[in-house]
């Protein structure tokens, strides 16, 4: 061998090696790229780019193996239209299936450059992959996919190292894309499974909450404020059916404007009500079934009060033992979004939890409420003492407790007969409720025209005052009683306020004194008692019957708070 020949192949050799090493190095740093992707797509798109960096090639498909038993083409494709995208074939039995699972690169069609797999691929129309090479993306155990490729038309054949090239580098990205696949079922597993953790918390939240609630005003407001949260909307309101009216009608809003919300819930604004079946509230209502709606243009049942402003509804019913008795409706997903089944989902459970916190309460609330005029019974009323007897003890606060009666009621029931004695009864009623506190003071009915009415934080001139205020307003009352005849009635009262010796017995006993001592000094007044006074000892009460300033009383604030500052 002569000297030159040697320095050729000692050059050749090197040449060799060095591409060798370069090969190596670049599989290296492909395989670092690969390992380091966790997205499949873009796995497979960083796969296609290596491919055409190192071979010319046209168009290239990824297909991957579903584990259902197809090979599904994967939304990147280079040098294909976008419609290749929706290829697939079963994959699990017959030559091809075989070819792909030897894992070697192989060529899809024959010398003519027709496809060597006619039947399959007319069948699936994957000659519109274009692909020459099939390229299997296997590891050991499993078939990932095929790497379907074509050489660019004047291109050469694929060399014998581009081949090794392309085939280190598949069986790199199978390992790659395996991993990716498998991340992304465990990503999802754990999102669903974090979803369904939230909605849990978020039930068991609601549940625990809605049951400590008794007073179906305060679980109805609730209600929506955990609805609206739960679903992240802008708005809501709750309906409930009226077994009277036949009519859905609302119990509670919240509405981003809180002066209107405000007066929509104190009754100063009235919305309209919904019969059964009518707009989408009452047909959820009738037919018990959830809607949603995401472009309220579309929806034909959309009434269109209810779509003022309206961009999204989602609207369930409050099914109480196996009975719709309401509706919760959720408008406008935040941020534009739109309300998706999860929404639906998650809604209904909440709903499920919530009509039967109401159907609770309403039990309650008739158990505690006297049927004619709507006030707490006597029982209750006094349970409602006495737990402010303690509250005024823990905080220093004063309170005031009033026993009235109507005047000569008995004459009423003997003349008019007793049906317009109830009215009496009823219309009395409403104008205690009226001119005390709503949610602090308690009216209770007493007995049959006797009433027990309790004011916290009050002294015992604010009770005077807010008895006085009731006292005037009966008297001013004409009450229709049937019959075109009108009635007129007055009410005697009695005050006092809780002393720091009192039980709640001593303190009844005495409010009970001051309203005989009304009675006897002629009706139609509030006469008080200051801690200490009467006792049953009757020569020391004192009958007011005008409204005059007391000089030792305590005076209230516009607040209500006693001014501390007075004594
Ligand atoms: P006074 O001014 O002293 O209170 O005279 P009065 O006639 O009101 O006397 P009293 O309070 O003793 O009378 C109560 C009457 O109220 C007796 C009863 O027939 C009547 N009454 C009690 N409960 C009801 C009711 O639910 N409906 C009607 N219509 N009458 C009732
Ligand atoms: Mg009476
Ligand atoms: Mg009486």
């Amino acid at each position: 061998m002569s000297n030159s020949s040697q320095t050729h192949d000692a050059t050749a050799l090197n040449a060799q090696l060095d591409r060798r090493l370069f090969e190596l190095e670049s599989l290296l740093k492909a395989g670092e790229a690969l390992q380091g992707e966790l997205d499949v797509f873009n796995l497979c798109n960083l796969l296609m780019t290596m491919v055409r960096e190192r071979v010319r090639a046209d168009q290239l498909a990824v297909l991957l193996n579903d584990e259902e038993g197809h090979m599904v083409s994967v939304e990147a494709v280079q040098g294909l239209p976008e419609e290749t995208c929706d290829l697939s074939f079963p994959a699990d039995q017959g030559i091809l299936w075989s070819l792909i699972k030897a894992g070697e690169p192989f060529s899809v069609v024959d010398l003519e450059g027709r496809p060597r797999f006619d039947e399959i691929f007319a069948k699936h129309e994957l000659e519109r992959l274009e692909g020459q090479l099939w390229i299997p993306l296997v590891m050991p155990g499993a078939v990932v996919g095929v790497l379907s490729m074509s050489p660019d038309r004047d291109g050469k054949a694929v060399s014998a190292s581009q081949y090794q090239f392309l085939n280190r580098l598949a069986s790199r990205a199978a390992l790659a894309i395996h991993t990716a696949v498998l991340y992304r079922s465990i990503e999802l597993a754990r999102k669903d499974l974090d979803r369904s953790l939230h909605h849990l918390s978020l039930l068991f939240d609601v549940t625990r909450a809605l049951s400590a609630v008794q007073n179906l005003t305060t679980l109805l407001g609730m209600i929506i404020d955990r609805a609206i949260e739960a679903v992240d909307a802008e708005k809501g309101s709750l309906m409930l059916f009226d077994e009277n009216t036949e009519e859905l009608a609302i119990r509670v809003v919240r509405l981003p404007n809180k002066e209107v919300e405000k007066k929509i819930n104190d009754g100063e604004i009235k919305c309209n009500t919904f019969k059964r079946g009518e707009g989408v509230a009452g047909q959820v209502f009738d037919t018990g079934v959830a809607h949603r709606v995401n472009n309220t243009d579309d929806d034909g049942n959309f009434k269109a009060t209810e779509g003022n402003h309206a961009r999204s509804l989602l609207c369930v019913p409050l099914i109480a033992d196996d009975e719709p008795i309401g509706v919760i409706n959720i408008t406008n997903k935040n941020n534009n979004g739109t309300f998706e089944n999860e929404d639906e989902e998650i809604l209904t459970a909440l709903a499920d939890q919530a009509a039967v916190a109401i159907g609770r309460a309403r039990l309650y609330e008739a158990a505690i409420t006297d049927g004619l005029t709507g006030l707490f019974i006597r029982r209750f009323a006094m349970h409602r003492m006495n737990e402010e007897i303690k509250k005024a003890r823990r905080y220093g606060h004063e309170l005031g407790i009033v026993m009235c009666d109507i005047d000569h009621f008995k004459a009423v029931n003997d003349t008019w007969g007793h049906p317009a004695g109830d009215a009496i009864i009823i219309a009395v009623a409403q104008e205690l409720k009226n001119g005390l506190r709503i949610d602090v003071d308690i009216v209770g009915r007493y007995g049959g025209e006797e009433f027990l009415l309790v004011m916290p934080a009050t002294d015992l001139e604010g009770t005077r005052v807010a008895s006085d205020r009731c006292r005037q307003a009966i008297e001013d009352l004409d009450t229709d009683v049937g019959g075109g005849r009108k009635l007129k009635v007055t009410m005697s009262f009695g005050a006092t306020s809780l002393g720091p010796n009192d039980t709640a017995e001593t303190v009844l006993k005495r409010a009970d004194e001051a309203l005989y001592v009304s009675k006897e000094g002629g009706r139609n007044v509030v006469s008080v008692l200051e801690p200490g006074e009467g006792d049953g000892d009757t020569t020391k009460e004192e009958t007011v019957p005008d409204v005059g300033e007391s000089q030792e009383m305590v005076q209230l604030d516009a607040t209500g708070t006693p001014d501390d500052t007075a004594e």
